[in-house]
């Protein structure tokens, strides 16, 4: 520890070097890492100090042992999971509110972080085609906003059933019927789980090839009951009829929730709404910025139309807390009260891409997304879904097969894909989310992929 500045700002300064020669070899190293870079994180595990170290080799530390460690998700050729990268203005920022270490609890402490993330929730409210008056909150990622939006879900639900579940919990509650597609993401069961509406209780809705949730087949509603849809499946990219499911089940009171992690910024793109048809009729959003938006980990945000509901079930009330503001007081829409400034981010990079940037963006993944499949289907390979957006499926033959080859192709490192299991068969599932990904990168692992697929066993 030192309080002296000049050794604070040479600290400061070292660790964006070293954070810059990072960024700078991201192209150029295997995106998973060496095997040895990896073996050598043992060296972490030291006694706790006795006394402390140099802050100069701590930081020295972790960047020799950590950082040939790291796998190069931040990098063009990531395409596993749905991982974004970040964009280089939101490191920035994101390293700029770091330095200024601010609690984003409340408007009167925070003002300037409080009035950027309302003018975030504008700008997006107004790309995705919200209703206006949506509230919303800046959350960790799409779990969590899932589960926020969820909570306010439950709250409308049981109030106009009469009961008041923040106050009175749910033992003794009207039930509450929960109906979610067969495909929905595990995160969302698990909110579910965490709201104690039960992760098995639940009504699984049968699908269609995609994943869709078929309209036809929608039970009957009565009662409090939530339908939670997807925009964007996390194997298809295939996005659930939801303006459709919202006219089927409006009559019926139901509230309708829309898991939109990554899908639901393609509601932004003219060549791409359509897929979203309806979203705007739902009562509750939830979606990442840490992936398609491409911003630093951890950023999500969950958006509700009625931003009284939201409220109800976020908020709390103490004298201290200066909860009667004329402003959006952040905390009363997240499950957390103390926080980073995530918003920032959020802010920076929708200014930086401006409306333009963010759709030639979600256009390109998909290109780069219909690129991978047309390469894959030319070299004799089978692609198991429609690319209607920025996922690709692709089959090497049987199962064992095709987890032999993703096996070798995440060890030769030109790329990363993940393996998967869609719908009883096992595929590479390829995410094309990064910003910096070029027509070059699509090829050169296309190349490297394609010559491992065809290598004799
Ligand atoms: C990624 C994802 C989630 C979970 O998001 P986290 O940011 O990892 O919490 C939920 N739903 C879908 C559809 C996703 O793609």
């Amino acid at each position: 520890m030192s309080d002296n500045q000049e050794a604070t700002q040479r600290l400061l300064q070292d660790a964006a070097r070293r954070g810059i020669r990072f960024r700078a070899g991201l192209n150029d190293r295997g995106v998973a890492p060496a095997a040895d870079a990896v073996a050598a994180v043992e060296r972490f595990r030291e006694p706790l100090p006795e006394n402390g170290a140099t802050d100069e080799d701590t930081l020295a530390l972790l960047d020799e042992i950590g950082s040939p460690a790291a796998v190069a998700m931040a990098g063009p050729r990531y395409f596993g999971f749905v991982i974004g990268g970040s964009l280089p203005v939101t490191l920035a920022t994101n390293w700029l509110t770091a330095a200024w270490d601010q609690n984003v609890g409340m408007h009167e402490v925070t003002p300037a972080v409080s009035t950027l993330e309302q003018v975030a929730i504008e700008w997006m409210i107004d790309l995705f085609g919200l209703p206006e008056a949506t509230g919303a909150g800046f959350v960790t990622g799409a779990t969590v906003a899932n589960f926020t939006a969820l909570a306010a879900a439950r709250h409308r639900v049981c109030m106009d059933a009469g009961w008041d579940v923040e106050g009175l919990g749910l033992i003794g509650s009207p039930p509450i019927s929960v109906l979610v597609g067969e495909e929905a993401h595990p995160t969302l069961t698990k909110s579910l789980g965490l709201l104690g509406l039960g992760r098995n209780r639940v009504v699984r809705l049968p699908v269609d090839g995609q994943g869709r949730i078929i309209v036809s087949r929608l039970p009957a509603i009565e009662g409090p009951t939530i339908v939670c849809t997807q925009a964007g499946n996390v194997n298809t990219g295939a996005f659930d009829p939801i303006g459709e499911i919202c006219a089927a089940v409006r009559p019926s009171g139901a509230w309708v929730h829309v898991d939109g992690a990554f899908g639901l910024w393609a509601a932004a793109s003219p060549r791409y709404q359509h897929l979203a048809e309806g979203v705007g009729q739902a009562d509750s959003w939830a979606t990442d910025a840490h992936k398609w938006l491409n911003v630093p980990y951890d950023s999500g945000l969950a958006f509700v139309r009625r931003a009284e509901d939201l409220k109800a079930a976020m908020s709390i009330t103490a004298e201290y807390l200066l909860t009667e503001s004329e402003y959006r007081n952040p905390s009363d829409y997240t499950p957390e009260l103390s926080r980073r400034a995530r918003g920032v981010d959020v802010w920076a990079a929708l200014r930086s891409l401006g409306r333009s940037g963010l759709v030639e963006l979600v256009d390109r993944c998909c290109r780069h997304a219909r690129r991978f499949a047309a390469g894959f289907s030319d070299a004799g390979f089978e692609i198991l879904n429609d690319v209607v957006l920025n996922q690709v499926l692709v089959s090497f033959g049987d199962d064992p097969t095709t987890r032999r080859i993703i096996d070798e192709i995440q060890r030769e490192g030109t790329c990363w894909c993940g393996v998967t299991v869609w719908q009883g068969k096992t595929a590479m599932r390829i995410s094309v989310c990064n910003w910096s990904t070029t027509d070059a990168d699509v090829d050169m692992s296309l190349q490297a992929m394609i010559a491992i697929a065809s290598r004799p066993v």
